[in-house]
């Protein structure tokens, strides 16, 4: 038995989970949040039971310290040399991460080198790492990259039909998001079905409060809706999806904004919560929606309409499709969204089972009818899982 460590390091939070492998079960769990701050805040979960501690941390390297001291004083480990092995989330590999990579001075060199692509999100991971490969300087550290898995797809996917020298000087293309998530419940979805992985056609739609689609084809990304940042793709919580560029230069102009004021309305004031005037939360906008309020109903069908728009798209692409899985947050759980794009992709001969639909939560569960042209699963992602795994293949344990 081999205790693994799957981190996910954000600017100004750390989640982890220490899982047994190859078990895979979770022993414990927990995030520090608000880092940097006199009242951070620090949740663990263990045994069922969460516990909830606001404190002073001053940066990723006492956050990190917080952890693996907690860890042993719950003696949850007797000493940290039980721990073999450490995985990190990394959000952006650029071109020159196809897969998970074992983290040597070179390649965090290179990690840092593709940052400017993601400079809201690398920087997070990048401190992370330090601060965890200061503190088990002994163990394999691995990068396990959200873009990677969509690393498969052809040019004529992935390029943006501007000027060529873009991409030659600053690798301006699509690399796609949530690549670990998908490629989790696709290989999933082909379990379920009983296909080899290397011979399915599956079209992945992860709804959280990021949102995007990838289309599988013999295990392989062969297109996915974010782009070369998690803006472009479908409406999301906060965020726009695709939307016509010019808008950014109207809208600087019309109110006085800078481009980067801009942006973060497309970020952070779009989506549900620049339609519904509401909330980012999907639960809010059902409940609000349900009572009829307009903009709230909007802003979900926005959405549902585009996620049946790339269904039908990725359907076409891959040359039909053998199942459609819905994951994340929304996908996992929220019954009327997934009825909804169903019935709106129906002219591909796609039927669920609408009272099973509204039954099941966060379960892995067949929503098809045996009559449906297309499975339809729900499964529940597992990044952390995922990320624990890439860490034993690598570290050879
Ligand atoms: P993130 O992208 O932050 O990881 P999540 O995958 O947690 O997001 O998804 C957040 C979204 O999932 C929210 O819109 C929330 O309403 C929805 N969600 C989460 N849990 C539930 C639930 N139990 N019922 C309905 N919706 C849920």
């Amino acid at each position: 038995m081999n205790k693994i460590l799957s981190v996910n390091a954000g600017s100004s939070s750390l989640k982890f989970q220490l899982l047994s492998m190859p078990s895979e079960r979770v022993i414990v769990e927990g995030i520090v949040e608000r880092i940097g701050n006199a009242d951070a805040i620090y949740t663990v979960k263990l045994n069922g039971n969460k516990e909830r501690t606001t404190l002073s941390i001053k940066n990723h390297s006492e956050a990190v310290q917080l952890v693996l001291n907690d860890l042993i004083k719950r003696q949850i480990v007797a000493s940290l040399d039980e721990i073999k092995g450490v995985g990190h989330r990394v959000v952006h590999g650029g071109e020159k991460f196809k897969e998970s990579t074992i983290i040597t001075p070179e390649v965090f060199k290179q990690i840092e080198e593709v940052s400017f692509l993601a400079p809201l999100h690398n920087p997070g991971a990048i401190t992370g790492i330090k601060a965890f490969q200061e503190a088990l300087p002994n163990v394999v550290h691995v990068a396990v990259f959200d873009t990677a898995f969509h690393q498969t797809m052809e040019p004529e996917a992935y390029m943006y039909a501007v000027p060529y020298e873009w991409y030659e000087k600053y690798g301006v293309r699509k690399y796609g998001f949530h690549g670990t998530s998908h490629q989790y419940v696709s290989m999933k979805a082909a379990e379920l079905m009983g296909k080899p992985y290397e011979e399915s056609k599956i079209i992945t739609v992860h709804l959280g409060n990021g949102a995007s689609l990838a289309a599988i084809k013999n295990g392989k990304c062969i297109d996915t809706s974010m782009g070369m940042t998690p803006l472009e793709g479908i409406p999301m919580g906060t965020r726009s999806g695709t939307i016509d560029p010019a808008i950014i230069e109207f809208i600087c102009t019309k109110e006085n904004k800078t481009v980067q004021q801009v942006l973060e309305d497309l970020n952070k004031r779009s989506g549900y919560l620049g339609i519904s005037g509401l909330s980012n939360d999907s639960r809010d906008l059902e409940d609000a929606a349900a009572e009829g309020h307009y903009r709230s109903n909007l802003a979900l069908d926005i959405q549902y309409k585009r996620i049946a728009d790339y269904i039908g798209s990725y359907y076409v692409y891959l040359g039909g499709a053998d199942a459609i899985v819905f994951t994340a947050g929304i996908g996992e759980n929220n019954a009327r969204c997934r009825e909804v794009v169903c019935d709106r992709i129906s002219a591909l001969g796609v039927k669920i089972d609408y009272d099973l639909n509204n039954r099941v939560r966060g379960v892995v569960t067949e929503l098809s009818t045996p009559d449906s042209k297309i499975r339809v699963f729900l499964i529940p992602t597992n990044e952390e899982l995922m990320i624990a795994r890439d860490t034993m293949r690598l570290a050879k344990l």
